[in-house]
């Protein structure tokens, strides 16, 4: 099967062909067709499955065939628990929206609120935002949810293990009743079985597999150190042939900025990322790493989560995951 199987706008396939695309992706071949026909969706599906495409291709083209009264409000909200996934899902929908009337918006916190506001008052059809700064500017007048025809809730488990839960219902709350919705969670505890119970319409449940199962694809391996040596031989490992860059992940926040120190003394470029950092220097790094310029960045799995970065050659994990 390739993209032109799918009953998408000759628009949107020269969009994902130029991105590259050839075939869909499991997720993309079984939701595509149900967002389409307005059918709430569950699925069941983890980053790096393409789920950010199967959501937004068929909603670009929904907003397309659909237009607005003129005035631009929002008429599609994806809520997404990191302000990394945010930027990243608004940057697809960027990509796969060139062309098309539908503007996106992309609001997290961390950052002055002035530019999100600005794009907001611009006029923009889709608004990707994370719960807490989207729920403030609710609260100060610069967003209403009224006209919102599709809802997507991603990472719906993560939403939950962050804490987020609260502001996600507030939210919700405030959403029309009559709506679209599409539900996306790599794990369904009870917990956000509940929360998908409240929230779809007769829902069609999408499940796909992770893209491959690690074993397959990447060789691992586990070294016993002492831990005063664990320095020193992530610098070895980072210096062996073969390792063009590396992600390392750090349990904690305060160790992320040490292991990076330390590699620094031993002239490895390395950067930090977690969420203690502002905004532009987790971007700023992110950017160096993915550009080839900084060798190493040293993250915690949840200021990394989703993170797609293309042709990694090495990931350690410094602490025990
Ligand atoms: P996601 O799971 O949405 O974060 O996507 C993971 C990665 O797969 C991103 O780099 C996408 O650009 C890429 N991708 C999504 N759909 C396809 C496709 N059909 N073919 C090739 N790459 C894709």
């Amino acid at each position: 099967m390739t993209f032109e199987n799918l009953p998408l706008i000759p628009r949107l396939k020269r969009n994902v062909a130029e991105a590259g695309y050839e075939t869909p992706t499991p997720i993309q071949r079984e939701t595509i067709p149900l967002v389409l026909r307005g059918c709430d969706v569950l699925g069941c599906a983890q980053t790096g499955t393409g789920k950010t495409a199967a959501f937004a291709l068929p909603i670009l083209q929904q907003l397309q065939a659909r237009p607005d009264s003129g005035v631009r409000p929002i008429r599609c909200l994806i809520l997404t628990p990191t302000r990394e996934l945010a930027l990243q899902i608004w940057e697809n929908f960027n990509l796969y929206g060139k062309g098309l009337s539908p503007r996106a918006a992309v609001i997290f916190g961390g950052v002055s609120q002035t530019p999100q506001v600005e794009a907001l008052q611009r006029g923009a059809d889709i608004v990707v935002a994370c719960p807490g700064r989207l729920w403030d500017l609710m609260n100060q007048g610069f967003v209403s949810l009224d006209a919102i025809e599709i809802f997507v809730l991603d990472e719906a488990d993560r939403m939950l293990d962050m804490g987020f839960i609260h502001d996600v219902r507030r939210i919700v709350a405030r959403l029309p009743e009559k709506r679209q919705t599409l539900m996306f969670s790599a794990t369904m505890p009870a917990e956000v079985e509940k929360l998908a119970m409240d929230l779809l319409h007769n829902p069609e449940t999408v499940k796909v597999d992770p893209v491959s199962s690690p074993v397959e694809a990447i060789e691992q391996k586990l070294f016993y150190v002492d831990k005063a040596n664990k320095k020193h031989l992530l610098a070895y490992l980072l210096r062996r042939p073969g390792v063009e860059n590396c992600l390392v992940f750090s349990r904690t926040k305060h160790g992320a900025d040490r292991i990076a120190r330390d590699l620094k003394r031993e002239d490895i470029d390395a950067a930090a990322i977690h969420g203690d950092k502002t905004q532009s220097a987790r971007q700023a790094a992110l950017n160096r790493f993915r550009a080839g310029e900084c060798k190493v960045l040293v993250a915690t799995d949840i200021a990394a989560r989703g993170l797609d970065i293309e042709g990694l050659s090495h990931v350690i994990n410094y602490d025990q995951p």
